[in-house]
């Protein structure tokens, strides 16, 4: 079997969630994007229905439903100022679309064909999705979420099921009004893999990435117990051109830890805001976000920026937009590329991969901005995918007291620019075992 039938196969198992990738986002009530989307309470109600806890065919057997339930709320309880208030109900069916619906927002599973209609011609490639009803002033009043019926859920992390927990984490995100993410790592990502992506379980989306956070706190703000919440970076940029730099990524860093804070895309004129951040010091840069190649900009850092709380820092920018001679689409892992973050633990190294256009070992040099992350000098090999796509792999290792979250690596070309993956390797809690001892020495 050759290595291109490979990233194929990974491909069918790379299920993405429902819409567009947009940054840490928040969703809009109307098309110019001025009001948005929000509960105006902060007790939301939501109605489990009793199918997700009844044997059927789409939940395996035996799985902690009901625990899952109550982290995956209390994760978004502990990150902002919001409590849910929680029932279960028989009801099977969510609201059909309109302009309002039943008043209930229902977490369901049943194959009922309200639900199916939901995914339209997506039955088959998407693990769940939500359907938000909202007045005109933007207020959320209600949001249903149907996990997809035509697929199979569980807690325990088997191979070919999707995450129940991580799934719903994310739908829940939806609900309370955020969009997708373009940080990798991140719960709100637009990409979720099935168990078995990279040879591991994919359960990264049951925690929340920061940038995750810093998008319901921009909601809702923080609860009491977060003393430093929040300030605000806000700005624009423009090309060398002049022309405002439209969808360029975004995104602040702790200025020493390197871990990834929040990222958004820049509107039309360019102009783009983050909230929701912790005061603190952080380091700020820019990225062409266009999936073109041949006109993609390397990434420029925009300066650093010290945070108070309840402030607003502003920069302004004149990009030197240098087009980059190659292109990072993939990071992968244990042979497989996809757009997921890579999971790693503190104390180990790992082998990571990275695919796209033009990317050669001996051409390209891999970084961190990350104290607690280093890459194994003469590690950069060549990997023969086939002839669409070029693949590198490298071996990092990771610092045994580096804090979880997000981390990026960059790629930089002799030419000197610059391409970043942003929060692609994600330390999490649970267990990658597939280390690598191959590359180290003294073990
Ligand atoms: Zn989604």
């Amino acid at each position: 079997m050759s290595k291109t039938i490979k990233i194929f196969s990974v491909w069918l198992l790379l299920l993405s969630f429902a819409g567009q990738v947009a940054a840490y986002a928040t969703q809009f009530a109307d098309s110019s994007e001025t009001l948005r989307l929000h509960w105006n309470t902060r007790l939301i109600p939501i109605a489990f229905s009793t199918s997700l806890i009844k044997p059927n065919p789409y939940i395996k057997p035996d799985s902690d439903i009901t625990g899952a339930v109550e982290r995956s709320l209390e994760t978004w309880e502990k990150a902002a100022n919001i409590k849910f208030q929680v029932s279960w109900t028989d009801k099977q069916s969510i609201s059909p679309t309109g302009k309002s619906g039943d008043g209930i927002s229902l977490v369901t599973v049943a194959q009922t064909t309200e639900n199916i209609l939901l995914f339209g011609d997506d039955a088959n490639v998407v693990s769940a999705r939500t359907r938000v009803f909202f007045n005109r002033k933007g207020s959320i009043t209600e949001a249903d979420i149907v996990l997809n019926p035509y697929e199979q859920f569980s807690t325990d992390g088997l191979f070919g099921t999707f995450d129940f927990e991580a799934t719903l984490t994310h739908e829940i995100g939806h609900l309370l009004g955020l969009e997708h993410s373009s940080i990798s790592g991140a719960t709100m990502h637009g990409q979720q893999g099935k168990n078995g992506v990279y040879n591991l379980s994919s359960f990264s989306s049951r925690t929340l990435a920061e940038d995750d956070i810093s998008g319901i706190r921009a909601l809702y703000g923080a609860n009491s117990a977060e003393e430093k919440c929040c300030g605000a970076i806000s700005g624009k940029l423009l090309q060398a051109t002049g022309r405002p730099a439209k969808e360029f990524q975004v995104w602040a860093e702790g200025a020493e830890s390197g871990r990834v804070a929040a990222g958004v895309l820049t509107n039309a004129d360019g102009t783009f805001r983050i909230e929701g951040l912790l005061a603190g010091q952080y380091r700020l840069y820019a990225q062409d976000a266009g999936r073109d190649a041949t006109k993609s900009f390397s990434v420029e850092e925009l300066g650093e920026v010290s945070l108070g709380k309840g402030k607003t820092a502003v920069i302004f920018k004149k990009l030197k937009s240098e087009t980059k001679d190659f292109d990072v689409r993939y990071v992968g892992f244990n042979g497989q590329i996809s757009e997921l973050a890579v999971p790693i633990n503190g104390g180990k190294s790992y082998l990571i991969y990275v695919g796209g256009k033009n990317l050669d070992s001996g051409k390209v040099s891999i970084g961190f901005n990350s104290p607690y992350l280093t890459v194994t000098p003469k590690s950069l090999i060549n990997h023969n995918y086939g002839a669409d796509v070029s693949v590198i792999s490298f071996e990092v290792n990771v610092a045994a007291e580096i804090p979880l979250g997000e981390y990026s690596f960059f790629i930089k070309s002799k030419g000197a620019n610059t391409e970043f993956a942003v929060g692609s390797l994600t330390v999490e809690t649970f267990i990658n075992q597939w280390n690598s001892y191959r590359l180290l020495t003294d073990e």
